[in-house]
This record gives structure tokens, sequence and C-alpha cells, in this order.
């Protein structure tokens, strides 16, 4: 990623780390187009899309935000005309690159001065392309439509003029101009979004300039992955057009002009990019892509990692069970060392039931100590064996040596490399041909870089299921076994698409210490947490000060929403549906309180407190949520009204009712 010097006029962010890029946007503060400015770096307004276009390309903003397509109008046709001007101008390729593109939520209301009634309006001011989202209150009403350059300026324009006139705009511009809702939620397809497009300069050589920093996309450990720009293509001519839509591509067409009879900009879907490969221009004919053409692969983010910081969709590792990475989440759990059969079969029955869907269990330790327990070796390996299959999970275990890798794979479903051997680089080469996924914890001296080196190894050998395990490194900090490094993981989390483990039990060294750094890894977004858990701590031959009891890890996996496994007990599973309970019942206090406050603020307004249209969409929203679940759907509806009723209690509407 390149981070351009900005002028010295550029204030930093509050976090002091990076200038903060403009964003332009087309019309005012509350517009949706400012949302959406909002979402790439400091908004900056522009009166026209000539005007933001050309700040653009003269670097006055570093990115400019235009919407392309809204769900119920289709192309919108203003900002892609200005935008068209501007490629069709370059003979030689798109000065301007779609770098991303973001859906905005568009909830428009109608809006009045206080104490106009519905029935009076007659004229409804708005952006063209937000009138044409809502044609069927515009029929209802029978009020003739006044064109504006812009949502939030409408809603000014209606308080200024007052009369039987009505704006429709976001509910934020409608208030602070002092309006009040006759309506919400008036387009004609519901939920409406707008999808805009992020728009940055493109260097000589044709790539993509991304002066944006792609924070709101790939950085967070929740949101995995960033999605790839969209393939966006400008075109002329009726052959490229044919050939665009046999690609399947997205057609976003605009008004023809005589010398150029067919002309628009066009989405390509990857699998499109196949049928456009042999494309030849005719006379007149054009394709310009807007950003890097497809041909050319992304880099990756380190030039030196090519595999692991390749920019790719998240990797999601399935075994069994265990599934971590691409949105999924899962915990490993398990003793420190594999002590006997009976041990690891005990504890194996109580991580299952607990909710863990992957075993841990050393059978090759490494200790500092050459005198201490070295583990039991390859025979303890059948006994962790057994205990997983016993309870359907599948095993992790440590290698230490190159020799051990092929006994141990033929039995273990998940290699861990301990942090002593993150850097045992025949070690790695050995592991990563074995054909199982790999667990490779951070050395505890290694930083960031040396670690995704490490797994880069594992990936060049073959492997490409890499599980990365942040364990605690070393600091000056005596108090605790390791430090826990989060800011790290967050690091890697902009770095790579691998899954991001964190290990609370090796980082804290004690017990009382392992629940709040679960916690907060787990809150951070990691994919997943590797447990040390032990029945009798007191007398485990390693690790027992760090240990989790059975019944620790039970509470943590519930506030954590992973369900129990299927063997657990009747008096286990209604453990994790109180805890569901108490998660729920918070939620609903917290609910009412809201109600409390948007009641205050409707009084403020003389809005009614009762908003019918409102709850029907309450209602929707929980019927559709729960479908997934196979809910009855006048269940799921009973479920909503009761909320909804509890709501208007809070409210005091009762209370207003004749
Ligand atoms: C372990 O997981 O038991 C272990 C030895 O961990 P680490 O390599 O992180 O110290
Ligand atoms: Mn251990």
């Amino acid at each position: 990623m390149q981070i351009p010097l900005l002028e010295q006029d550029v204030p930093a962010d509050p976090a002091g780390l990076r200038p903060e890029p403009r964003a332009g946007y087309q019309g005012q503060a509350g517009s949706f187009g400012f949302r959406a400015a909002s979402r790439f770096g400091r908004p900056e307004a522009f009166p026209t899309f000539e005007k933001l276009l050309r700040a653009l390309v003269a670097a006055e903003v570093e990115a400019a935000v235009l919407p392309a397509v809204n769900r119920v109008a289709g192309p919108i046709l203003e900002p892609l005309d200005a935008l068209a001007r501007i490629v069709g101008a370059n003979g030689h390729g798109a000065p301007l690159a779609v770098t991303a593109e973001l859906a905005v939520p568009v909830r428009l209301v109608l809006a009045a001065r206080p104490g106009v009634r519905r029935e009076e309006i007659r004229e409804v001011l708005s952006q063209p392309p937000a009138l044409r989202q809502c044609r069927s209150l515009l029929e209802e009403l029978d009020a003739t439509p006044i064109e504006t350059h812009d949502t939030a300026y409408a809603a000014y324009r209606v308080a200024e003029l007052g009369g039987p006139r009505a704006a429709v705009s976001s509910e934020e511009a409608a208030l602070e101009a002092g309006l009040v809702l006759l309506d919400e939620d008036v387009s004609d397809l519901k939920p409406n979004f707008t999808r805009f497009w992020r728009l940055a300069r493109v260097e000589g050589d044709g790539r993509t300039l991304d002066v944006v920093p792609d924070a709101a996309f790939a950085v967070g450990l929740a949101e995995a992955g960033s999605p790839a720009p969209p393939r966006v293509v400008y075109f002329v001519g009726a052959q490229a057009m044919a050939a665009l839509s046999k690609a399947k591509a997205e057609l976003l067409s605009l008004p023809g002009v005589p010398e150029a009879p067919v002309r628009g900009f066009a989405v390509v879907p990857p699998a499109g990019l196949g049928a456009l490969s042999g494309w030849k221009p005719a006379d007149g004919e054009r394709m310009l892509w807007l950003g890097a053409p497809p041909e050319r692969k992304t880099p990756p983010r380190v030039k030196e990692l090519p595999k692991v910081t390749a920019v790719r969709e998240a990797t999601a590792v399935r075994v069994g069970p265990f599934e971590v990475g691409g949105g999924k989440r899962a915990v490993i759990a398990g003793p420190c060392a594999v002590e006997s059969p009976e041990q690891v079969e005990r504890l194996a029955r109580a991580v299952a039931r607990a909710g863990a869907t992957a075993l841990r269990g050393g059978v090759f330790k490494p200790r500092t100590s050459p005198y201490a327990f070295q583990g039991h070796g390859l025979a303890a390996l059948e006994w962790l064996r057994a205990a997983g299959d016993a309870v359907g999970l599948p095993i992790v275990t440590e290698v230490m040596a190159p020799a051990q890798v092929g006994p141990v794979a033929e039995r273990a479903q998940v290699l861990q490399i301990g942090a002593r051997n993150c850097q045992n680089y025949d070690l790695l080469k050995e592991a990563g041909g074995s054909g199982r996924p790999v667990l490779l914890k951070r050395g505890f001296g290694t930083t960031v870089e040396e670690w995704l080196s490490a797994a880069e190894y594992l990936l060049d050998a073959g492997c490409d299921e890499v599980l990365l395990c942040e364990r605690g490194i070393r600091t000056f900090e005596k108090a605790t076994r390791g430090t826990l490094d989060l800011g790290g993981l967050l690091a890697a989390r902009s770095m790579t698409h691998l899954p991001l483990l964190a290990d609370p039990s090796h980082a804290a060294g004690r017990r009382d210490l392992v629940p709040g750094l679960a916690r907060a890894a787990w809150g951070a977004g990691v994919d997943g947490l590797i447990v040390e858990v032990h029945d009798a701590p007191e007398s485990a031959l390693s690790d027992g000060p760090q240990a989790l009891l059975p019944e620790d890890l039970e509470a943590l996996l519930d506030e954590f929403g992973l369900l129990p496994g299927r063997s657990g007990s009747i008096e286990r599973v209604r453990r994790a549906i109180d805890a569901a309970d108490g998660e729920i019942t918070r939620a609903v206090a917290r609910r009412l309180a809201l109600c409390r406050r948007v009641a205050d603020v409707k009084r403020r307004n003389g809005q009614p407190i009762r908003d019918e249209a409102r709850e029907a969409t309450v209602r929707r929203r929980y019927v559709d949520a729960l479908r997934p679940e196979a809910a009855h759907e006048p269940t799921a509806a009973h479920l909503a009204d009761a909320l909804i009723a509890l709501g208007l209690e809070a409210e005091g509407w009762a209370a207003e009712a004749p």
C-alpha cells in the first residue's frame, strides 16, 4: 500500500498515525454521499460531480465517492455521465480507478414543516434519482416532483419555503433542517440501498494509486479478508456492449450522443473475464478498465511473502467439526501434555462437552530443563487419537523435529509447531509437506513479519491450511509468562488471509488471567483460541498453574456463544441456555432504554409516539432473521410484537392513548 505525502494543511487523524485522506462527495453534510465519503476519509463537499472529479484528478482530494447504482432506480445517470466525460476524454486509459464499492443503506423519509399535514402536500422536492426511487409515494400523494441538486438541500429548501411542500431526504437531513417526518422509508423497494464507487487517481503506468488506506475494508478481524475492488469498465460501441453482456457484466448504460450511440459502464464479474479476453475493438469502439486491468494480479501485501500476504479471500480451515477462518470461529482445548490414556480421555469428554471442536495434547514436550517431563512420545499419540475419536474431535499435537513429522502426521489431524521452533526451517519444510494442516505458534522473540515468513515456508512446501497462533512474546514484564501481543495479532490480520488464533494459556502462565486474555483476544476478533485445560492441575505433569478447570472452560465458551458438544448432559446444555437468556434479557433492557430515548426526541419534535410502519419493519426483521432457524413465521412475529409492546410501554404510549 502506498501512502502519499499529503500537503501540510491536512490534519492528522486523532491517533496521530497518518494523515486522514480527503474523500470528496457531491452534495452537503447529511446526504448519503457524505455518509459514503466518511467511510473513506475526511468528507469534503463539492457542488457538482464534475467539480468533484476534477478535484480528484488535480489531487485536491485523495478519493471521490460517486453514487453509481441504486437498487430501485438503477444506474444513476448524473454522476456516471460526469465520470464518462473525464474517462472518455483520455484516449490511453482511464486516469481514474474504481478501488472499492460500498453499499449505503438508503432510508428516505418524507418530511415537512411542523403543522403541515400529509394530505396537504402538493409538491415534493428532492434530487432526481431520489424522486425516481419513490414513485408510488408521489403517485399516492398526487404531488408534483420538484428537482433539487441534493437531497439534504431539498430539506433546507422546504424548511425555508414552507407551505404545502415536503422533501424526500435522509432522516438526519430532515431533522437537521427542522422538519418533522410524515412518512418513513418511502422507497418503492425495501431495503433500498445505493452502491457508491470510491475512485482514486491512477499513476502513469496504469497501476492504481492506492492512496486511501484500506482500513475500513481490510482491517478488523471480524471482516477477515478484504473484498477485491469491483472490475469496472467504461465502454463505447454496440459490439463492446454485446461482448460485456455475454460476459454477464452488469451494464450501466448512459444515454447516447450522436457520434457514440452506445456507451456506459459495466461491472464485470470474475467469471466473465475469460469471455472478454479475446475481444478486439472495431473502429470507434472502446473498453477501458477503471483500475488495474484484470490480467494484472493484485500484488501481495509484502513482496517477499507472496503466498502468506497474497490479497485473496480469507482462508478457512476445516477438519471435521473444527472450522476456523472466513467467518468461522472455534476453540481448541485440552491438556498441555498427554499423561495417560485415562487422563486424556476424561479431558477429551470435558472439552467436547464445553464446546471445543478440537482436542490438544502434547506428546513431545519442549521443556526448558532436560530433567523435566519430556512427554510420553508416540505411545501417547495413540492415547490422544483414541480420546479424540471417542468424542469425535480431531487432535492437535506438537512436532519438534523433522523426523517426528511422518509418524505424527499418520495419526494427528493437525500438527503444531511450537514457539521455540517457529524459525526451525527444516521442520517447517517437513511439516509443510506432510499433507496435514499446521498450527504455527509465533516465537516469543519473533516479529510479526518473521512469524509470517515462517508461515511462508509452510505454504511454499505445499501446505495451504496454516493456522497462525499468537501465544505471548517476551518483554520486560515478569508478572505474566509472556505478553499477549494483540496489537501484533491485529497487524497480522491486515497482512494475511490465514486464520489467526490466540493462546491465552501460555501468554498468561496463570489460570486467573486466562479468561480475561481469552475475552480480549475474542473481542479483538481472533478466529480461534487454543486453551490448556486440566481436571487435576495441581498434579499435572506440565503447565498445571495455567490450566483452566473444565467448568471454567464451559463458562467461557458459553460467553462466546459456542454450542456445547452433543455429548453434553441436559444440565450442561441448560447452563448454556441460561447464558443465552442472560444475553437476551440484557439486550431487551437496552432496547427499552433506547425506546425511552427515542420517545423523548419524538415528544420534542411534536411527533406521535407510535409508528406502525416502523413496527412492521421491526416485525419483518425478526421474521427474516429467524427464518434460517426454521422459526414458524407467526411465532417470530409474536416475539417482535411482544418486544414492541414492551417498547410502547416504556415510551409511555399507553398514557397518551385516548
Ligand atoms: C504448547 O502448546 O504446549 C506449547 C509448548 O506452546 P508454545 O510452543 O507456545 O510454548
Ligand atoms: Mn503447555
